[in-house]
């Protein structure tokens, strides 16, 4: 089963789908335009079923096999959301809106997923049902938890669910997978440091919050170097330090901090958590000021199952050859994690080559990914539910 003939003659007019979503990128749960133009393309391939505003703006296509004996139902997973940067590709079709661009490939992966339904709903050459499932803010917003919450793997039936997304770095045409932990949980926390302000002249009659704060920003990273396994990951990092006055002499009266928090294990997230609150409160108490803690989970870990993901390598190693079972784990945060965490299932790399980092105002999905991503959603259902 390599790359299917069907997707070269579709790719112009998955190109041309990518294109006019790259041009016209939407935010987390407003994607109203993108939303609308694949629920049209899914009625318009003969879907069974297209369901629209399943956690809030997210779509979902049934595509019914030739028969359905297996009584297997797979899930294949897009996201549709962009980013607030502004683009700086200069291709034709670069962003209409200012501020706004597909900086992170999702209007690849939706048009790759879409490319997939049509060829699923044309042949259907399997014997079960494929759900297609495009979500909205993968960007922050929680999409898929959203999705998970509305019902989506009851209402749907889906019990394997899968999703891919692309990485600049690994060439075109691979793809690169591990069993277990692929992508961090990524949580956040803000510290609210509170002293005695005062005149920046007459320390010893306040209590110095810009002090205490470096203090704690220090002893936090004890949490990595001395507190965690050095064998398991875990990233601790403060990101921003405000205080309530922007003079040259003044000892503000508060200092506030926000960070990450970056693990990838349950024990170490639990552990982080407890321990950025008693370094926060106890370094403060220690030099006489008050800290609290606002500590919010976010993604989850990203867990490929082993069965599932030796799986999806398989379907990858059939579409072109090139497959990185093996490939590092990534810090970055998932939000197909909520998805996982419901069904068993397995998320992959596809390689978009030598080209700026997503997130980047110059990256760009790079077209020439398409036949081999389209094909490996194709395959997977294809491969998972054989037509007997
Ligand atoms: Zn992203
Ligand atoms: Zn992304």
């Amino acid at each position: 089963m390599p790359v299917k003939n069907r997707f070269a003659e579709l790719l112009p007019e998955i190109v041309g789908w990518r294109h006019d979503i790259h041009a016209n990128p939407e935010l987390l749960f407003e994607v109203h335009r993108t939303a609308a133009k694949v629920a049209g393309l899914l009625r318009e391939f003969g879907c069974d079923q297209v369901v629209t505003g399943v956690g809030r703006t997210g779509v979902v296509g049934v595509i019914k096999g030739k028969c359905d004996s297996s009584g297997r139902v797979i899930g294949l997973r897009a996201d549709m959301d962009a980013l607030p940067i502004h683009e700086g590709t200069g291709v034709a079709y670069a962003s209409t809106t200012p501020g706004r661009m597909h900086a992170c490939g999702h209007d690849g992966h939706t048009s790759m997923l879409l490319g997939a339904a049509k060829y699923l709903a044309e042949t259907r050459n399997f014997d079960g049902t494929a759900v297609v499932i495009f979500q909205p803010a993968e960007e922050g917003g929680g999409g898929g938890r959203e999705m998970c919450a509305d019902g989506l793997m009851t209402r749907f039936g889906v019990q394997e669910v899968y999703g891919m997304h692309n990485m600049p770095g690994i060439p075109v045409g691979h793809f690169a997978i591990r069993p277990g932990a692929m992508m961090a949980a990524a949580d956040q926390f803000e510290i609210t440091v509170t002293g005695k302000g005062g005149h920046a002249a007459k320390p010893h009659d306040c209590i110095d919050t810009t002090v205490v704060a470096a203090h704690i920003i220090v002893a936090l990273q004890t949490i990595a170097s001395r507190g965690v396994d050095p064998l398991k990951q875990v990233v601790v990092s403060v990101c921003t330090v405000a205080t309530d006055s922007p003079a040259h002499n003044v000892i503000p009266q508060v200092v506030v901090m926000k960070g990450t928090a970056r693990t990838m294990d349950p024990a170490v997230q639990d552990f982080v958590e407890r321990r950025v609150a008693e370094i926060a409160s106890g370094t403060a108490a220690a030099l006489g000021a008050r800290a609290t803690v606002d500590y919010q989970r976010g993604y989850p870990v990203t867990v490929n199952a082993p069965a599932n993901t030796a799986f999806a390598a398989a379907v990858a190693q059939a579409v072109s050859g090139q497959v990185d079972t093996d490939t590092p784990p990534l810090m970055g945060a998932e939000d197909f994690s909520f998805m996982l965490n419901e069904r068993p299932g397995a998320y992959i790399f596809l390689g978009n080559g030598d080209t700026a980092m997503v997130h980047h105002p110059a990256y760009n999905f790079d077209d020439a990914a398409i036949p081999f991503g389209a094909s490996w959603y194709a395959g997977m259902v294809e491969s998972r539910m054989p037509s007997p």
